[in-house]
């Protein structure tokens, strides 16, 4: 006799929630996933995939897309805001794939995103549907959608980013909370800024309440640049006409002339307000759980959001595979994936403090730490690079 595979309805069509539907359906089950927007779309520009989301992806059957679309960088590079004096230097490329079995790449946005539904059948993704409710029976769980389509699934997967529907449903209302951080960001034709000599890499600038990141996306073809900067309040109307060239080159008034020449390339730029929640202590409820930015949003000062999507989507697929229950198998998803998660976003909320440091003595201090301890080399990022997220045996983070 043979068992009808368990269907999963996943909510969102973003970077997690598409790799997650890829890899519950490499492990044979029924995946259908349902996302609010007329079109899959990722907004901005570029992201970092560092070497423990590429290995994953890869798995996935992803290697020639991401090879196509994507972006070797050989070094990343740490520098003073003022000056541009070098804070530390590291090697990714391709000492990554020599440590690690996988590249650190960059991308566009869109590219990473086409390149993983390349691999799931369209059919499967249902596309202006937005989830208003949802109620666990006990043998399945009943979604809602506003366009008044109703499903059953044996298994609910809320996908659904930092403004989750499905979390709210589980955990109850709870807003996020502004970080104080506001970003520009903007792409660039590589032709317009030749005469900077840039290699394939990606860079960082630190200074006093700022930092800005560059690094080439769609093959090379495009530079993006990402500048935060901290303010007290974010009022979404007030800050709309502030995505100007003019206002980003203001904001980093006095840097380096090779950020000011990378902003005025740019023909638009506009505006990120950064949202944070506190960790949260569970992620299911029966059989229902969360995935990504829905449940662990993270300040982006590790590069590491998407990738702990990509690893939760990993996980999951693993642990419903090796446990018959499913309300059982998503208690084991969560607490495998909880405690590295929580590091992360532990981690990245203090590099804003640590990127953001006034000049003067603290910031001595940590350039001199940077110069010593070169945390940003890929050898001393072994527990975050080497790690396997299918590997079912709890790891220390
Ligand atoms: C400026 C910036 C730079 C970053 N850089 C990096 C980086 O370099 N590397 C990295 O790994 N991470 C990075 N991150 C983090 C990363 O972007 C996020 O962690 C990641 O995109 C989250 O993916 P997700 O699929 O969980 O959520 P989302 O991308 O938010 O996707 C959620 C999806 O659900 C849909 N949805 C929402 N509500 C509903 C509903 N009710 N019904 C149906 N569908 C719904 C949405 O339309 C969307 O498609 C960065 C973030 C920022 C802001």
């Amino acid at each position: 006799m043979t068992v009808k595979p368990l269907s999963i309805a996943v909510i969102g069509a973003g970077i997690g929630g598409l790799t997650a539907a890829l890899a519950l359906r490499r492990a044979g089950f029924e995946v259908a996933v349902y996302e609010q927007a007329p079109e899959l779309t990722e907004v901005g520009g570029g992201i970092n995939m560092a070497p423990n989301a590429t290995r994953v992806l890869r798995s996935f059957g992803l290697t020639a897309g991401l090879d196509r679309e994507g972006v070797r960088p050989a070094t990343t590079h740490q520098r003073r805001w003022q000056d541009g004096r070098t804070l530390q230097r590291a090697p990714l490329n391709p000492l990554c794939e020599e440590l690690y079995g996988a590249p650190h790449m960059t991308l566009h946005r869109a590219d990473l995103l086409a390149v993983i539904a390349s691999a799931f059948p369209a059919e499967h993704i249902h596309l202006g549907h937005r989830l208003v409710a949802l109620a666990d029976k006990g043998d399945g769980v009943e979604a809602w959608f506003e366009n008044g389509a109703r499903i059953t699934a044996d298994v609910l997967v809320g996908a659904d980013g930092i403004h989750s529907a499905v979390r709210t449903a589980l955990f109850g209302e709870e807003a996020p909370r502004f970080t104080g951080c506001v970003a520009y960001r903007g792409l660039v034709p590589a032709e317009r800024i030749t005469d900077l000599g840039l290699e394939i890499g990606s860079q960082s600038w630190v200074g006093p309440g700022a930092h800005l990141v560059h690094y080439f996306v769609s093959r090379g073809h495009l530079l993006n640049f990402v500048g935060w900067t901290e303010h007290d309040e974010w009022n979404r109307e007030d800050w709309t006409d502030r995505a100007t060239i003019a206002r980003a080159l203001a904001a980093f008034e006095g840097w380096h002339p090779q950020i000011r020449q990378i902003i005025a390339a740019a023909d638009t730029c506009f505006i990120w307000a950064l949202f944070d929640r506190e960790p949260l202590l569970r992620w299911s409820v029966g059989r229902t759980t969360l995935l990504g930015d829905a449940c662990h949003p993270m300040h982006p000062f590790m590069g590491q959001g998407a990738a702990m999507a990509i690893e939760d989507g990993a996980a999951l697929a693993a642990c419903l595979l090796a446990v018959a229950d499913p309300a059982e198998a998503l208690s084991r998803y969560e607490r495998l994936r909880l405690p590295r998660v929580t590091r992360l976003q532990q981690m990245s909320r203090a590099n804003k403090t640590r990127f953001h440091l006034p000049d003067g003595p603290e910031q001595e201090a940590r350039d001199a730490e940077w110069a010593r301890a070169g945390d940003r080399s890929p050898d001393a990022l072994r527990w975050l690079y080497e790690f396997d997220p299918a590997a079912l045996e709890p790891v220390s983070a």
